[in-house]
């Protein structure tokens, strides 16, 4: 990258909001779906992995403060309480103190009171549920440990413990799952009244128990309708009851959409910490290893290993700005977009296509702003891709 590019980088991220990303990389056992990197949790790879994480936060040296902080996994609240506290007291020692939003994900299976006060000691703001569905048989499909009466016993503990902002993660498109499950599910959900309901279709990824049962023909994968018509129910569902739809996935009571992804989704900037952690900062977007031992290794010589390391473009972050803004309701402001990254507004391609979506049905103009219609939400992952086709991605 030459300075001028790297000058242009900068200026795209002036004043942006600065999130701060902790993995905690321990299940108790794999679900069957996920295929993300996970450790057992033994004592001595938490104790390792503890101190990695000090050592890792030691070298943070942020001259702007951190807006946001989600912890994510793996299972954070697997996390004994002491170690929760360790953690996080590691952590304040970056922040300055706790952040405007500071999200834990939690498991059902494994959250208990102490956890929940520790980390409302801590002064963690937020409480990310695992559900997936209420279900008991669909929950034992999807290899998760809890059952019905966990999450109720959970979700009670956390209000206990005196969270006001707890989001339920829920699926659907599961194996066997009908539509009136489904349903279900989400009158379950809403009658506990969290403050925020994220809404994921299952997908079936490579190296996971439920691929390879797809791959043997003991599953199927729902049709695109199906998908579409599970979209369109969910949206209506939730909306009726008053929650707003944020994001393809996300819906929230007023005020309270998680600022973090929305900041993410932006385009700001966010620093991941732990293995396998992501980051987008200075220009730069990378990850740290997968790996505990790889991980550790590099704090210990004193350079982070990181996988996946590229510079950023001023024509790729618009492009993931353009993509990632228009999953979101509030959808894209052209004139702020084009204030940020000036060549979006010379480019009469662009416009063309977003008259053509448009006329489509699957966009509408709004003032400078341009949104996706719940049509354009169902298809907005190829939208995404047709759009990359208009930028110089390196
Ligand atoms: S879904 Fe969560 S708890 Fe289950 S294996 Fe994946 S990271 Fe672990």
């Amino acid at each position: 990258m030459t300075d001028e590019q790297s000058w242009a980088v900068a200026e795209v991220f002036q004043g942006v909001p600065l999130g701060l990303y902790m993995h905690v990389p321990f299940c108790a056992t794999a679900c069957s779906f996920c295929a993300f990197y996970q450790e057992r949790p033994l004592r001595e790879s938490l104790e390792r992995y503890l101190a990695g994480m000090e050592a890792e936060l030691a070298l943070l040296k942020f001259e702007r403060p951190v807006s946001t902080v989600f912890w994510g996994g793996g299972t954070p609240g697997l996390l004994p309480a002491e170690d929760l506290l360790r953690l996080g007291e590691a952590m304040l020692k970056v922040t300055k103190g706790p952040t405007q939003e500071w999200t834990v994900e939690v498991a059902p299976s494994v959250i208990k009171p102490d956890k929940l006060k520790a980390l409302k000691q801590l002064g963690v703001s937020r409480i990310s549920m695992g559900v997936q569905t209420f279900k008991a048989s669909l929950l034992e499909a999807l290899g998760r440990r809890h059952g019905p009466a966990q999450v109720y016993q959970a979700y009670a503990w956390a209000r206990e413990a005196g969270f006001k902002n707890i989001n339920l993660d829920l699926m659907f498109a599961l194996p066997g799952q009908s539509f009136e499950d489904w349903r279900e599910d989400l009158e379950q959900a809403l009658a506990l009244n969290p403050e925020h309901i994220s809404t994921y279709c299952l997908t079936f990824e490579e190296d996971t128990a439920l691929y390879a049962k797809l791959m043997r023909g003991e599953t199927r994968k729902r049709s695109a309708d199906e998908e579409a018509e599970f979209y369109l129910k969910t949206w209506e569902i939730l909306r009726a009851a008053g929650y707003e739809q944020y994001e393809v996935s996300n819906f929230a009571r007023p005020g309270y959409a998680c600022q973090h992804n929305v900041d993410t989704w932006r385009m700001a900037e966010w620093v991941g910490v732990g293995p396998s952690a992501a980051s987008q900062y200075e220009g730069w977007r990378y990850h740290n290893v997968p790996s505990i031992d790889t991980w550790l290794g590099g704090l210990a010589s004193g350079k982070l290993a990181h996988g996946d390391r590229h510079a950023l473009s001023v024509e790729g972050v618009a492009a993931d700005a353009l993509i990632f803004g228009l999953r979101l309701n509030a959808g894209v402001d052209l004139a702020g977009l084009g204030q940020r990254f000036p060549m979006v507004t010379g480019m009469p391609a662009l416009d063309d296509f977003f008259n053509n979506l448009a006329s489509e049905g699957l966009l509408v103009f709004e003032g400078s702003s341009i949104k996706l219609t719940d049509a354009g939400r169902l298809v907005a992952d190829g939208i995404g891709l047709r759009l990359l086709e208009y930028f110089d991605q390196d």
